[in-house]
């Protein structure tokens, strides 16, 4: 699997919304892969951060979107 792919599965991968096989395959690239690894890295840290702001409270809508944009940047940021 390439670096794009990968990059496309990052927010399946946090949301666990990702496939058992692909999960393996996406694990085992981050290993050898430091770009990938920095990306996935650099967005949990973002999510994190923000849901320990917010803590047991649900994200307001406005925030989550802005996260998403932020991880859409960083995804873009790291396409090249
Ligand atoms: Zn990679």
């Amino acid at each position: 699997m390439n670096c794009e792919k990968i990059i496309k599965l990052i927010s399946d991968y946090i949301d666990k919304q990702i496939e058992e096989t692909e999960k393996e395959i996406f694990e085992e690239h981050i290993k050898i892969c430091k770009k990938c690894e920095s990306i996935l890295n650099t967005i949990e840290k973002t999510l994190f951060l923000s849901k320990s702001i917010y803590r047991n409270k649900k994200i307001p809508q406005k925030v989550e979107k802005s996260l998403y944009y932020q991880i859409k940047k960083i995804k873009i940021r790291y396409k090249k």
